[in-house]
Order: structure tokens, then sequence, then C-alpha cells
């Protein structure tokens, strides 16, 4: 799922590879006859901007791997907190701008095989004397699409993480759906399961958008979605919109917006659609020797996002991040994110997923059937790790906390000994020059144009030997 969390973006913005068959619709560009254009840095071109996690993905490899074995080993922390993550690989349809790896052609007896694999990991996990006993203070299924699974598969799964890693002290529990996938039963049951934050992947309320960029619901179903999710009571139900999917215009755009605030969620994620490679969309540019993609210019996806948060503050949201809006920001937290970005610890289960402990991050196999065979063998399924310096761990949560528009240059002198004006002292004149941070008492605050680019701005801070990295 395309998702805040995507968020799930911050954790699995997985090397790219189309596992699923059939999926590839031919003609994709052809059909919307977009000419060839000449380069420029203002059209849409292909490769991954999104910052989602540090030092870069390319930096991680299978030599670090003993590292999270000996942090595992070691005795638990006392003043850190865990996160469980879940992946679920399966859609039923691949999305023609998705970069994730997920599966389309999986039947139950396949998708039952891959859960007991992944409650064979948990309970590896729950051995090692670093996890032993901790609580998770907050629990999220990200995907693919965590609402493609049966109710049945849904409370096997949940019911065995609770066994092992209980939720009785959880403050969280993030899921990612896809609207078409919901039914009334299986809302009732995520709630009885205990999500509190339920996300529902919806992306555009334009069917004919839905359906040229390969989604697989279509409005009606994100309409039923939406009003079953508001009588259940969840905490928190969020929607996902992209700004710039294919064919989109800015008509349809202010529609998709109002249509939004209309429907009343208690929080919106709104992404600046970017081409990564091996999507549908870059196979089909490549094809055709297109060198930017047949979506809205980076200037005009910003224009729109401009467009949408001011439209959100008239009618009473918040902006509480780059990608974000909330309607009431003292009660709808997003305790996942905050954590994270705050150098949580992150028990991360099942194909591809991406965890954290104590300073390694690492990612376990991208395939199912070697994650299931190492998962069979006894073996914990990690395919590459980094062991991160002090020094890295300080330009990670600052480079993310900046994603929210404000953080504290106290909290980082507190944490690293690191006093970020003196550190970052040309970065920072430089960006407040062009307008897009400037400081107010002891924050770095970054203002709405820094925020409609935030992306490409938090490279600037980066170690120079993980500038020019490549972000999959
Ligand atoms: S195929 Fe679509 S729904 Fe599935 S993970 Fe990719 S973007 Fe999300």
């Amino acid at each position: 799922m395309l998702s805040d969390n995507n968020l799930k973006t911050l954790l699995n913005p997985q090397p790219m590879s189309d596992t699923s068959k059939s999926t590839s619709p031919v003609g994709v560009i052809d059909k919307l006859s977009i000419p060839l254009e000449k380069e420029s840095v203002e059209q849409t071109e292909v490769g991954n901007y999104f910052v989602a996690n540090y030092p870069p993905f390319s930096f991680w490899t299978p030599d670090y791997r003993p590292a999270v074995m000996d942090v595992l080993d070691g005795p638990a922390p006392t003043d850190t907190n865990l996160g469980v993550y879940f992946h679920v690989p399966f859609c039923r349809k691949r999305c023609h701008f998705c970069y994730f790896r997920v599966y389309t052609d999986k039947n139950s007896a396949e998708i039952n095989e891959y859960l007991e694999a992944g409650i064979r990991e948990f309970e590896m996990y729950a051995k090692k004397p670093y996890l032993a006993g901790r609580k998770p203070q907050f629990v999220y299924f990200g995907g693919g699409t965590p609402s493609y699974l049966s109710v049945k598969q849904l409370r096997g799964l949940t019911d065995k993480m609770k066994d092992l890693f209980p939720w009785d002290e959880t403050e969280e529990v993030a899921f990612e759906a896809e609207p078409g996938t919901l039914t009334e039963k299986k809302l009732d049951a995520l709630k009885d399961i205990g999500v509190t934050r339920l996300s529902l992947g919806i992306e555009a309320f334009d069917d004919h958008l839905l359906e040229v960029n390969g989604r697989a619901h279509r409005s009606k179903e994100a309409y039923r979605a939406l009003g079953f999710a508001k009588t259940l009571g969840f905490d928190q139900v969020n929607i996902d919109l992209i700004a710039g999917m294919m064919d989109e215009t800015e008509d349809n755009w202010k529609k998709c917006v109002d249509t939004a605030i209309e429907q009343e969620p208690d929080c919106v994620t709104i992404y600046q659609m970017e081409i990564p490679y091996n999507t549908t969309i870059y196979r089909e540019m490549k094809n055709s020797g297109r060198i930017s993609a047949p979506v809205a210019t980076w200037p005009t996806k910003r224009d729109w996002v401009d467009w949408a948060f001011n439209r959100f503050e008239e009618a009473g949201y918040s902006v509480s991040s780059a990608y974000t809006v909330v309607k009431n920001p003292e009660t709808t937290k997003f305790v996942y994110r905050d954590s994270l970005w705050e150098g949580a610890d992150l028990l991360s289960a099942g194909v591809a997923s991406f965890g954290h402990f104590g300073g390694v991050h690492y990612q376990n196999q991208a395939d199912v059937d070697p994650y299931n065979k190492l998962v069979d063998s006894g073996e914990l399924p990690i395919f590459r790790a980094y062991a991160t310096s002090p020094e890295e761990r300080f330009v990670r949560e600052f480079v993310l906390q900046l994603k929210l528009g404000r953080t504290s240059m106290q909290y980082f002198r507190d944490k690293y000994g690191v006093d970020v004006a003196e550190r970052y002292a040309t970065k920072l004149a430089e960006l407040e020059a062009e307008g897009y941070f400037s400081t107010d008492g002891d924050d770095v605050v970054v203002s709405r144009d820094g925020m409609l680019q935030i992306d490409r701005l938090l490279h600037g801070f980066f170690l120079e030997e993980h500038c020019d990295a490549r972000y999959t």
C-alpha cells in the first residue's frame, strides 16, 4: 500500500522488482499519448527522492549481519521504546506506480504458509535476550496490503503476536488497508483485534484516475470503507492521497481534496508522485525512450499540495508534517512515526521488512521463497544490515525530524552533544537565504516552501560519503 507510513515507505522502500505475474499492462504511456520532451529539472524524472531512513540503503550489506546478532544477544535496554512491524506483501493488483515487492498471485495456502513463517520469526526474536519480556509501544501492519488477509488469518496472526509480545501497554496499532478489501465484518474484526489507527489507501476519489494508475479499488469502495470505519470508532482514520498521478488535472486534484474534507478523516497523508525504477510506468518510459514521466512536474505537484494544505487549514486541519494534516493535533498523534524518528527499536518481521535494534539497521530477505526457507531452517531471515555510528544516528534523527517542520536543537545537544547551529552553520544560512529554513529561538523551522520539497533539501545534511547514494 502506498500509505502514510508509507511511512510504510519509511520502512519498506523495497529494492524494486515485480514479483507478480502478468501485472505489467502494456501501453500505459502510449495510451496517454504524451509526447517525448526534453530533459528538465522541473519534470518528474525517474528516481527516488523520498528520504525514508539513513544512511541510505545502498550502504547496507550482508557483512553487517553479525552486528544484529551481537545486539540481540546482549541485554535489553531500559530506556528505548520498542515497536513491532509485520509486512504483508500481497495485493489484489499491482499499481502502475508501485515499486514495492508485492505478490498478486498467491493462494490462501501460500499466504498461510507465509504467515506461519512470520510467526516462527517472531518466536525466534522472543527468545533473544535483547527482546525477551519487552512490550511494544506501537505495532504496525504494512505492505503490500495487510487488509488482503482474511479475518481468520488476521486473528491467527495477531493472537500469536500478542502471546509473544503482549499489546497491553501498546499505545498505537496501525493498519494499512486497501478500501476494496474491506468488508464490515473485516473492519469489525480489526477494531476487535485492537487496531487504533486505520489507514486507507484511497489515493484519489476519481474512478478514471484510479483505473489509469492501476489501482484495484474504485471510489464506491472508498466511500463504503470510510462509512463503515466511522461507525466503528477507530481512534484515528487516515486517508492517503497522491498528488500528480497519471492523468491528474488541477480540477481533479481540487475536487479530490474537497471530497476528502467532506469525508472528515482524522488525518490525511499526501504524497507527491515519484516514479522509482522498475515501476510499470518506468518500464514503459524506458521502452518508449521517454526521459520524464507522464505525470505533473515537480513545481505543479508542489503547488497542488500547497493548495491542499491551505484548503485543509481553512477547514480546521493543521499541517503536522511535510505529508500530513490532522483534524485535532492534540489527540491525533502518530506514535509509530514519532518514536521511530527518535531512535526507537523496531522488531520488523516478514519478507523485505526493515528493522532496527540498538543502532543496527537490518532488512529481511526480499523474496518469499528464501525467506520461508531460512525461517524453516531456524535462522533469522536477515539479508543485509548496517551498524550506525553515533554521528550517523544523529544525522538520521535530525533529517527525519525536520520532516515535522520544526525540531529542537536542545534535543540534539542533550542526546548527541551536537550543536546543530554550529555544525550546519553554512547549510542553514544557505537554506535561510533561499526562504526554506529559519530559526525560532532554539528550534529549526522549515517554511511551507521548504516542507513542499523537504526530501530534496534533506540530502544537504547527509555525511559527505552518503550524498550521492542511491536511495533504494
Ligand atoms: S501494488 Fe498498489 S496497493 Fe499494493 S503495495 Fe503497491 S502501491 Fe500499494
